[in-house]
């Protein structure tokens, strides 16, 4: 190979949102370009018209800013290569093509969609194996090889549509040393005449990728299985082109599997087993159909990227928690498994949750107040800065801690009158009572201040904490779960504390006295 620099490109297709998988492949590109000091550049992969969707390019685009995969080359970055955008680069592919048609290594191909219909279907039906524009058939078909060129020039001439060919030598092999799956190889017999430009004078995935990757200098094509068995065609450009010696390296990551059963992991999971599979929210263009991603449940990006780089990879020890950095100098092609990585939701909720632990107070509501803005303005930073350190642990996503915490921003919280209904015990009320005065007494209001009351208070009567402590839980929270009682009632603050205590017992007796449902 003689690259000199690492350079590799995520080549998405607009065709709708980056999953998950795409994000994997975007971070594995990244990380092996920053890893060798080399460019990481996004390429968008537009030819195919009809699979275009509006508002793709920038999602993805978006969703690569938001976890901090940024190129540095790509179509808003410009860079030495460009276009980065294929639909914009045609006239490059067209010469390409006709190298290969001179050269006797394509051909015109006239035959019409009716027509390639009418075959495959005859083959299902009477051969019972599938149609291939192959060796076997394409000196009777309507193409530049079977026609001689007088017919060819006439259906020039009539501009008839036609689509260019490339022409699978028979009986050899080809073969690639894959990164990850090692030895690869093909049997040209089994590979089919592919489609290299088609009739709208696009090109096809195949020539565009090969050529693109060819002028952009790319070293190394990091991407996912699904495009293995595409590689034998693109080996044979290489050859075709004569560019051999600047091929890359091909690295095909294991397919991202669903979470339970078997088969990859599709958009429709997502809603079938209640978890993202998109980075951001996406709203199909057509359908209006609205998908949350792992933003809007409230993942921080670096704990979804920590997440996303564990699926099919691992350091080879123990280690889980991996900044971008810790990422980038333990990041290892050799150590990408070949077999599917299974798609573990609780895994992500667990890595969000230790990112948030580790995450500073001032991180935490920087990040709110940019993607959060109405968990951010529910109070002031200070008192906000107070409520997290008491839940941080408590959460998985950022999007439950107005809920966990809730009783600290409203009065409006749930109550679990059930609970209430076990624990009040209304020949308690003197008890409660006397506890209830004690704490508001209680100065300075503090927790250490607040734990050493209540017991003082619990040894006096007699009393235990375990039938004080849950009537101060439901009173000033609702629920019995929760951080440290004394810390809650610190940060809530001596006014509201007292109120709530005050209108609790109320509360409780109107519990009490309701007939079980
Ligand atoms: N455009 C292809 C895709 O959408 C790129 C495959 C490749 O990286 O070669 O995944």
């Amino acid at each position: 190979m003689s690259h000199s620099k690492v350079r590799v490109r995520f080549a998405p297709s607009p065709t709708g949102a980056l999953h998950i998988g795409g994000v994997r492949t975007a971070l594995y590109n990244y990380l092996f370009a920053k890893k060798f000091g080399g460019d990481f550049i996004l390429r968008i992969e537009d030819t195919d018209q009809t699979r275009f969707v509006e508002g793709a390019e920038k999602y993805i685009k978006d969703s690569l800013q938001w976890l901090g995969i940024e190129p540095v080359e790509g179509p808003d970055q410009g860079g030495p290569h460009g276009p980065y955008r294929q639909s914009e680069r045609k006239s490059m592919y067209h010469t390409y093509a006709q190298q290969l048609l001179d050269a006797g290594l394509a051909y015109m191909a006239f035959d019409t969609p009716e027509e390639l219909d009418a075959l495959r279907e005859d083959y299902e039906q009477n051969k019972k194996i599938s149609f291939k524009y192959d060796a076997s058939v394409r000196n009777r078909l309507n193409n530049s090889l079977h026609l001689s060129p007088v017919e060819v020039e006439a259906l020039l001439e009539a501009k008839t549509p036609y689509v260019i060919r490339m022409m699978i030598p028979e009986d050899e092999e080809v073969f690639f040393n894959d990164l990850v799956r090692g030895h690869v190889r093909f049997d040209t017999n089994e590979l089919d005449d592919k489609v290299i430009l088609k009739a709208d004078g696009m090109p096809t995935y195949h020539l565009a990728n090969i050529v693109d990757d060819y002028h952009m200098q790319i070293s190394h094509v990091i991407r996912g299985e699904e495009w293995l068995s595409s590689t034998a065609h693109h080996v044979l450009l290489y050859q075709m082109l004569g560019w051999e010696d600047s091929m890359p390296a091909f690295a095909h990551l294991p397919l991202l599997l669903k979470p339970k059963g078997s088969g990859k992991l599709s958009k429709r999971d997502g809603a079938k087993f209640g978890f993202p599979v998109f980075p951001m929210r996406w709203i199909e263009p057509d359908s209006q159909d609205e998908y949350q991603g792992f933003k809007e449940n409230g993942f921080l990006p670096e704990a979804f990227l920590n997440f996303i780089s564990l699926l099919g990879w691992n350091p080879g020890d123990d280690q889980e928690i991996m900044s971008m950095d810790t990422l980038i100098k333990a990041f290892d092609i050799e150590k990408i498994s070949k077999s599917g990585a299974r798609f573990d939701y609780n895994k992500a909720l667990w890595f969000n949750q230790q990112y948030i632990i580790q995450s500073s107070n001032e991180t935490l509501l920087d990040y709110f107040k940019l993607n959060f803005p109405s968990i951010y303005d529910m109070a002031d930073p200070e008192y906000m800065a107070k409520v997290l350190e008491l839940y941080r642990e408590r959460i998985h996503t950022l999007i439950e801690f107005p809920e966990s915490a809730k009783p600290f921003f409203s009065d409006d919280y749930f109550r679990d009158d059930q609970q209430i209904k076990k624990r009040y015990k209304e020949e308690n009320d003197e008890l409660y009572a006397g506890m209830f005065e004690k704490i508001i007494g209680t100065e300075p209001f503090l927790q250490a201040n607040l734990k050493a009351s209540v017991e003082s208070y619990v040894e006096e009567k007699e009393s235990k904490f375990g039938v004080i402590l849950p009537i101060l839980r439901l009173a000033i929270a609702g629920i019995l779960q929760g951080p440290d009682m004394f810390a809650m009632m610190e940060v809530m603050g001596k006014e509201k504390v007292s109120t709530r205590l005050e209108a609790s017992i109320p509360y409780f007796k109107s519990v009490k006295m309701r007939k079980d449902e």
